[in-house]
């Protein structure tokens, strides 16, 4: 599917308002009803409405860009276990209902809350996968009353404003934007049921609050604000629907030695002055263990080495690690160590030193006075 953002023609950074302006403007373009049986008009306007149910929405939008920026985190579907979701799962909640499939209006309306959770992971959890009991505070159904909030789940009468049904209708706008919309019964809340005498275990709330702990297996390459859906993990629903989501977001923390970007990680690997001259062995860390590493001999300071697949390692994806070395220069010398230095710098002539010689030529035609004797 095309880019939301192109579908509505608005730059990426495009204000609330410009999307709200250019939205009217197709909608009006491409309305079934000036364009009776044109399957084209029809499938764009389709289209123009997804993108502005995305984008007018901040919290979607950032969804929306975030996976658009990382189109591997859609992979964040966890197939061995069917109530695990990404994105993907989120986004096909909103466009079920444009497209009929899926839960229709009233039936969301009845869902219960969604949870959401943050749950911190160390860098090395994130980064390889892990398994997580998670214990957190949901509304779960009232059995006493059967989540009717009546005494014995009996108490009760048919509320007389929707007739039982829960559900009101109402009008609203005017012209081709008339439409007709759905909502819960003001009077019991869409129950469609009175109250006569409460449940006493729930104060007629048809809920009680409870502690519950869920495993989550995590896999390799949960990042900050990326997340897991439990489907119907969430509040129970008062209305006879589904229970709401939980919604784990991820906060990863910092490691001494590892950064990231995406499945890339990053390290600073400080090498010796004679290892970068002479070159050497070392071992340096990688996710699951130390691997041996050749520096070789003339290693200049910022140099960075791409280790291909040593990166984090998910079902789809195998990131890189990028070593990038730093020449310590030694601090605090004894007087022979100082001595030992001079000499070996005597001993040095500009033709070894590529950059400094190379520097020295451009400031003689510069203004005619060498670099490299000064430097000395
Ligand atoms: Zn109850
Ligand atoms: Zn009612």
């Amino acid at each position: 599917m095309a880019n939301y953002y192109d579908i509505l023609g608005v730059k990426k950074d495009a204000t609330q308002d410009e999307i709200k302006s250019a939205y009217r403007k197709l909608v009006k373009q491409y309305h079934p009803d000036l364009h009776p049986g044109d399957a084209n008009c029809a499938a764009k306007f389709k289209e123009v409405n997804e993108a502005n149910e995305v984008l007018s929405d901040p919290q979607k939008r950032r969804q929306y860009d975030y996976e658009q920026e990382h189109p591997n985190m859609g992979g964040f579907n966890f197939g061995g276990d069917g109530g695990f979701g990404g994105f993907g799962d989120i986004f096909g909640d909103i466009f079920s209902q444009f497209t009929g499939g899926g839960a229709t209006y009233s039936e969301q309306n009845k869902k219960g809350q969604d949870v959401t959770l943050e749950v911190e992971l160390s860098f090395l959890d994130a980064a390889k996968g892990c398994t997580r009991d998670i214990t957190y505070t949901r509304k779960e159904p009232c059995e006493k009353c059967k989540s009717t909030g009546a005494k014995n789940g009996t108490q009760y009468s048919t509320c007389q404003n929707c007739k039982g049904s829960g559900q009101v209708q109402y009008m609203s706008g005017g012209g081709i934007f008339r439409s007709i919309s759905v909502k819960a019964c003001p009077e019991c809340s869409g129950t469609g049921k009175k109250i006569i005498e409460k449940c006493d275990a729930c104060q007629g709330r048809g809920y009680n609050k409870k502690s519950t702990t869920v495993t989550l297996e995590i896999p390799a390459g949960a990042d900050t604000n990326s997340y897991m859906k439990k489907r119907a993990y969430g509040d129970a629903s008062t209305l006879g629907g589904e229970a709401g989501d939980l919604i784990v977001v991820f906060k990863v923390l910092p490691h001494k030695i590892f950064k990231r970007k995406n499945y890339d990680l990053y390290i600073e690997l400080p090498i010796s002055y004679k290892t970068a001259v002479l070159g050497a062995k070392v071992k340096i860390p990688t996710l699951e263990e130390t691997i041996d590493f050749t520096i070789p001999e003339g290693t200049q300071s910022g140099k960075t080495f791409i280790l291909r697949g040593k990166g984090i390692k998910t079902k789809r994806v195998v990131g890189d690690m990028y070593v990038t070395v730093t020449i310590e220069v030694p601090t605090r010398l004894s007087r022979g160590q100082r001595k030992n230095i001079e000499d070996f710098d005597e001993s040095i002539d500009v033709k070894q030193y590529e950059k400094l010689k190379k520097f020295d030529v451009d400031m003689k035609s510069l203004y005619g006075t060498t670099y490299y004797k000064n430097e000395k």
